[in-house]
């Protein structure tokens, strides 16, 4: 492809071991986070040069466990300002760490708006491993960001040739490199030699069409999350209404104990949130809990329901709408 017919792609990098580093190439697990450069991830990808001018920025670079909002404030920034120039490139590719990856994900999915194609990937081995799937992982996301079928999607996750939804996708497993799964539904298309191939789109609002576009990440208020198990009692409630918190997700089932203390809470003008704790299916509240304010996550995972919540309280929706919230997004 000539050089001005290539489409350019903005590779946002942040960290994880996509960029990780060991001393050798069976690490065990042991590895530097963030130790290789982006520019040696990039020669272990020479393709690339052929399929995309690629500008490259580097927001952060640490272990997804480090993420923090003003990070991501800055990519949501940097996204928008790249789509809203004269010449804005034909995709956005932003490399993440796996362990928490889902939560950018969803949270760019609800708040960025732009309608070019933002594909989120990672690598679950280091740069130096053997069989590392960054380099894999990283030309299969731009072959999906410089495909126009992937605009107008939200976010999308590529890894392990697959094309997944931020809201459904899941790690599931700890150290496989096909640890990313979106049970359940499947992911929303693939990536295989022949090309880039879709199969679904969401139903749920994203992109452009969220309410939660433009919201000031700064302020978003606190939400914490609570998990239940066989007699768990009102302590981790307790602690977070202490903290300030202004709403609550909790991963059920809930104890007698514990669904008295998120009551109480709720009382106390909390939002408070039930998940369950398997990995599809919506949750179920009953109607006796939905009087008092009880509301369901539908199927999303504890981490991206309080996500949506601090989105929903930051707009200011009312615990009354907050079904409404959970059942559109
Ligand atoms: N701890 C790493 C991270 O989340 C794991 C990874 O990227 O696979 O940054």
């Amino acid at each position: 492809m000539s050089e001005s017919a290539r489409p350019s792609i903005l590779l946002l990098t942040t960290g994880g071991t996509i960029q990780g580093a060991a001393s050798g190439r069976l690490s065990q697990g042991d590895y530097r986070i963030g130790d290789t450069p982006v520019a040696r991830l990039l020669e272990a990808v020479p393709e690339l040069a052929s399929l995309a001018d690629l500008t490259v920025e580097e927001m952060a670079n640490v272990d997804s466990v480090e993420m923090t909002m003003p990070i991501l404030a800055r990519v949501v920034a940097r996204i928008r300002q790249a789509a809203a120039a004269p010449h804005p490139p034909r995709g956005i590719v932003l490399t993440h760490g796996t362990d928490t990856m889902e939560e950018s994900a969803y949270l760019l999915h609800l708040v960025t708006g732009v309608d070019l194609p933002v594909v989120v990937t990672a690598a679950m081995r280091p740069a130096t491993e053997l069989g590392a799937d960054g380099p894999i992982n990283l030309w299969n996301a731009v072959r999906a960001a410089v495909d126009p079928r992937s605009a107008g999607r939200g976010v999308i996750v590529a890894l392990n040739e697959r094309l997944h939804g931020p809201r459904e996708v899941l790690k599931l497993f700890a150290q496989s490199a096909d640890a990313f799964q979106s049970p359940g539904m499947g992911p929303l298309g693939r990536t295989d030699p022949d090309g880039v191939r879709y199969y679904r789109r969401s139903e749920r609002r994203c992109g452009a069409a969220s309410e939660f576009v433009g919201v000031d990440l700064s302020q978003l208020p606190r939400v914490d999350l609570v998990a239940a198990y066989q007699e768990a009692d009102g302590t981790g409630c307790a602690a977070a209404v202490a903290a300030g918190a202004r709403g609550l997700v909790l991963c059920g089932p809930l104890s007698p104990a514990l669904k008295a203390a998120a009551r109480a809470a709720a009382l106390q003008g909390l939002a408070v949130v039930l998940c369950h704790r398997g990995a599809g299916g919506a949750v179920h509240v009953e109607a006796a809990d939905r009087s008092w304010g009880l509301c369901g996550a539908d199927d999303l995972s504890p981490a991206k329901a309080r996500i949506l919540l601090r989105l929903a309280l930051a707009r200011g929706v009312k615990a009354g709408d907050l079904p409404r919230v959970f059942g559109e997004y």
